[in-house]
Parts: structure tokens; C-alpha cells; sequence
């Protein structure tokens, strides 16, 4: 089989991947205030495991792949892991979502692993408040880290959700950190996952964004990827907008992910999760975890239900699942 198709006909051809539970920040939107409760080590997957499945899905029709977690960067022989990704031949595109606090002291190492692209995230270009927001990060390292990676040749997209009361002020901040550093900054709202304090005080609808960035900028529609709408602006800009609740993009995804305890889950907002890690530990042919990812894909929910309830979900935990 090469094509994964979903039930409603959308072909799956992403796979996100989440190597580690782990993060060296603790962003307040990501962590609910009792804290989080790690899976112990020997329940995550091993790298070996990681990359039996990527070879599976790909061998299903997934043709790109995202690392995340946690914080990717955290986890010990994450080079080599890198390595041996890009070393899957009918795999188009590999790619690694950092918080960048490491990225500086492993771009190099990374990059000549095979990594081409990665997108940071940034949600201030202030020290003070993006420790805040952070729980401790330190901007510079970050920002080193985007011009390591920049100099070596590496694409670079920049994430930052936005927040009302955090950083709303620094909207046309970003759009010329965008201009600067030549590369894409995309506005992401604000989630309700794991019971993260989300609410509607602290959202900011990505139109109110977009309007506020077009009394200053022209605007040019581009192509986008499905999940982003992305504009070009003057001087080298790039905007990009994921608005997941004001304007859900259910019908284009295109994703399922594969948690760091080894489930494969087909919708970021819904709990509907497939156990591979037994099936990778009792010496399971490849068929029969193919058969679970295709279940996983036929599972996939049309719309997910707490998008259109806009209310918190206490059960999915990001770092868990892989943002
Ligand atoms: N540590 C890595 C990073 O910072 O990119 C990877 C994991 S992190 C969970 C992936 C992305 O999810 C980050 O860009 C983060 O800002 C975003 N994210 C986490 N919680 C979110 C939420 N509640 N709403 C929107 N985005 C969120």
C-alpha cells in the first residue's frame, strides 16, 4: 500500500514524532499548574523503535516527518536518530521543532546528520517577558541558536503563540524580526490542551493579528501548506498564520502522530490513541504494526470535538502527544 487515505479521503502523508516527555522549559501554556508526571524511560520508545515505525509509515505513503516532544534537543543520540531518518530513501522531508535553548551548540552536528529545516519557537523577542513565558529561557541562546543555523544553511521558521496580556505588543516586533532574518514567522493561536490555563481573555484571533500587521504591510497571499496561510511581505518577510480555533483546517490534515510511550494517535485534540510499543516489543512482524497504523488512520476523526466546544481539555498533554 502506498497511499494512507482516511475515511473522509484525506491522504496521510505527515508524520509527527515525539522522541521525549523531556523539555529544559516549561512554557505556561504548556504545563498545567499541578505539573506533569514523566513517563518513566523505560516506557518511551528507543530510538531503534522510533525508527522501525518512521520506516513502516513511510513504506505506507507518509513522505514527511517532524521531531518533536518535549524538546527534541534534550534527548541523548538525537543526532544519530537524525541520521539514520534521513537515511530513509522515499522519505521527501525531515525536519525538527526546537525550543532553541540547544540548538546553537548541536546546528552543526544536526546539519551534517541530513537536517535541512527546523522551526523554532519564539514567542518573545523581549528577555524579560520570554522568561516569563518560558519559565526561566534565556532569549539569547535562541537567537544564537536562529543564526547558527541560518549561517550553516539551514531553513528557519519561527513559531510564536500568541497571547493576549503576554506578547500582543510585539506583533509587528516579530514581522520585522521576519524581515531581518529573512525567514518565516508564523503566528500560532493559542491552544486548550492539559488543562493549561487556556481562556478566552488570553486568546488572540489570528484576523485580529493579520488586520493590525496589514495597516503597516502589504500582504501577498503565497501558497501556504495546508495548516499555515502564508504571506510574503517588503524586504525579504514571510508571515505565516495556523488559526486552529477560529478557523479549524481539519479537512486539509494531514498528520497522525506517534507519542514518546509509542502510540499512534490520529488527531492532536482527540484521546483516540493505538498501542504499537507492545507490538515493537514482542517480536511482532512490520505487517501487523502496519495494520495498526492504517486502524489509526481509518479512526481519524472528521472534526475534532473540543475545537468546536472551545473548551479546555485536561486529558492531552503536548509534550506527551508532540505538539
Ligand atoms: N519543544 C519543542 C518546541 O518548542 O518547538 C517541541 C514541542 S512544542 C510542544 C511544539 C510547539 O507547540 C511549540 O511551537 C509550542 O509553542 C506549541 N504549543 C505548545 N502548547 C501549545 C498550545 N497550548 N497552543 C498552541 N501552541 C502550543
Amino acid at each position: 500500500m502506498k497511499n494512507l487515505i482516511d475515511k473522509y479521503g484525506r491522504k496521510i502523508e505527515y508524520l509527527r514524532i515525539s522522541v521525549t516527555d523531556r523539555c529544559n522549559l516549561s512554557c505556561l501554556y504548556c504545563i498545567p499548574p499541578e505539573g506533569i508526571k514523566l513517563v518513566p524511560k523505560e516506557k518511551l520508545l528507543t530510538f531503534e523503535e522510533i525508527l522501525r515505525v518512521a520506516k513502516i509509515t513511510v513504506g505506507l505513503g507518509v513522505q514527511k516527518i517532524k521531531l518533536t516532544g518535549g524538546e527534541p534537543l534534550v534527548r541523548k543520540g538525537i543526532v544519530e536518530l537524525i541520521r539514520k531518518l534521513s537515511e530513509i530513501p522515499e522519505l521527501e522531508d525531515l525536519s525538527l521543532t526546537t525550543n532553541g535553548i540547544l540548538l546553537s551548540s548541536l546546528s552543526e552536528k544536526l546539519f551534517q546528520a541530513g537536517l535541512k529545516r527546523v522551526n523554532v519557537s519564539v514567542d518573545s523577542l523581549q528577555p524579560d517577558r520570554f522568561r516569563e513565558i518560558t519559565g526561566g529561557g534565556e532569549l539569547s541562546k535562541v537567537l544564537l541558536g536562529i543564526d547558527k543555523a541560518q549561517n550553516l544553511g539551514m531553513k528557519v521558521k519561527v513559531n510564536t503563540v500568541s497571547l493576549r496580556g503576554f506578547n500582543d505588543p510585539e506583533i509587528l516586533d516579530f514581522v520585522q524580526f521576519s524581515q531581518i532574518k529573512k525567514l518565516e514567522v508564523r503566528f500560532i493561536e493559542f491552544m486548550p490542551l492539559c488543562g493549561n490555563g487556556w481562556n478566552q481573555k488570553l486568546f488572540i484571533p489570528l484576523n485580529e493579528a493579520k488586520e493590525i500587521i496589514a495597516k503597516s504591510y502589504t500582504l501577498k497571499l503565497t501558497d501556504g501548506n495546508g495548516v499555515a496561510t502564508v504571506y510574503e511581505i517588503e524586504n525579504g518577510g514571510r508571515i505565516g498564520f495556523i488559526p486552529t480555533l477560529s478557523e479549524p483546517f481539519c479537512s486539509g490534515c494531514s498528520r497522525i502522530r506517534l507519542t514518546s510511550w509509542g502510540g499512534i494517535r490520529p488527531c492532536l485534540f482527540s484521546n483516540i490513541e493505538y498501542r504499537i510499543l507492545p507490538l515493537l516489543r514482542d517480536g511482532s512482524p512490520d505487517e501487523k504494526i502496519a495494520e495498526v497504523i492504517i486502524k489509526a488512520v481509518q479512526s481519524k476523526p472528521e472534526y475534532n470535538p473540543y475545537l468546536a466546544q472551545k473548551t479546555e481539555t485536561k486529558e492531552i498533554l503536548m509534550r506527551n502527544v508532540g505538539g
